[in-house]
Order: C-alpha cells, then sequence, then structure tokens
C-alpha cells in the first residue's frame, strides 16, 4: 500500500534508528549495470522498476488525508508541522505525535529525500502490481518519513542513503500516487 496511513513510519519525531536492510535472495543475482543510469529499453530480464497500474490498493481518502490527496493531484507532497513543537509528521493525525497538540498545520515538502529502507518484491500482493517492485521507506529532507515505491532506477542500483525526489504518479482519475526516483532522473 501507498499512502498517508500506510504507516511503516510512525515518524513524528525523528527518523527511526536505522535497522539491517533485509532483502530477498534472488536480487542477489540481478545483473549489474557497469553505468548507474535508468535502463529503460524494454527488454527481457529488464529490472527498471516502474510505477503500478491502475488497480492497486492504496490508502482510503477520509477528511483527514484529504489535503494529501489534493495535494498530490495537483503535484504537491504535504505533510503537517505541529505549530507548538514545530515536529513534521506524517502520515496525517488529529494531535501531535510529540506534544499531543491538535495546532497541526499543512506544508509543502520540497519533494526531496534519502532511502531509508526497502525491499523488493517479486509476487506481487495483486496482478495489477508490475514485479518487480520495491516498497521504500524514504526519510524527507524535512525529518519525517514516508511509504513509497522506488522507480526510474534498475533494481541493481539501490543503494542506501540514495537521494531521491518525489514523482507523481496518475493511479487513477483523480488520484495520484507519490513515488521516489533518483534525484538525478526525477
Ligand atoms: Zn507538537
Amino acid at each position: 500500500m501507498i499512502g498517508p496511513s500506510a504507516g511503516a513510519a510512525e515518524s513524528g519525531t525523528a527518523p527511526l534508528p536505522r535497522v539491517r536492510q533485509v532483502r530477498t535472495g534472488e536480487e542477489k543475482t540481478a545483473p549489474t549495470h557497469a553505468h548507474s543510469e535508468t535502463i529503460s529499453l524494454a527488454t527481457d530480464g529488464a529490472r527498471e522498476l516502474r510505477a503500478a497500474a491502475a488497480g492497486i490498493p492504496f490508502a482510503p481518502r477520509t477528511p483527514l488525508t484529504e489535503p494529501f490527496w489534493v495535494g498530490c493531484a495537483r503535484g504537491d507532497l504535504l505533510f503537517q508541522r505541529c505549530s507548538d513543537c514545530g515536529r513534521p509528521g506524517f502520515p496525517p493525525a488529529v494531535a501531535c505525535r510529540s506534544c499531543l497538540s491538535r495546532a497541526l498545520r499543512w506544508e509543502r515538502s520540497a519533494g526531496g529525500g534519502t532511502l531509508y529502507s526497502w525491499t523488493v518484491v517479486h509476487r506481487p500482493a495483486s496482478p495489477a502490481f508490475r514485479t518487480p517492485y520495491a516498497p521504500a521507506i524514504v526519510t524527507l529532507d524535512e525529518g519525517y518519513q514516508l511509504m513509497t515505491c522506488l522507480v526510474g532506477l534498475d533494481v541493481a542500483a539501490i543503494r542506501a542513503d540514495l537521494r531521491l525526489r518525489v514523482v507523481f504518479h496518475e493511479i487513477e482519475p483523480g488520484t495520484s500516487l507519490p513515488y521516489f526516483a533518483p534525484a538525478h532522473a526525477a
């Protein structure tokens, strides 16, 4: 799932401490390209990560999350910040996770971040997913974390702390999801 209630990182406060990456065995044998540039030719065995097709599950729109979805539809990645303690928060909440203040305001993220954790999925949760795909936790430069999927790079090019930028893909009319691509390619 992608979206504000995916909740992989309840990080209203600070990024979670780094944990050891857990990888599947299959990617160890993935082809290694001499250059990290995106390989986009549709050859057999191509491993470039792409956005999912229509029909994937994603977090439902609610009154609480609606500003996030409206932002995504126009290409803005929004998050909440506490007006009392200044901490950023995501997914959307009614109160600050740090000080419990309800004085939360929406801000626009600059859309840049670093790759905190990921996995590569080869057996999809539903046929709508294009495999392989890489669910990931990204630490935004504003200091909060977001669960997303990586796109625009080869599986073999994924590494911790990769610089990323948000890219939006419309998944159904009026609803776009935030994916992340290498900063140099976004
Ligand atoms: Zn607060």
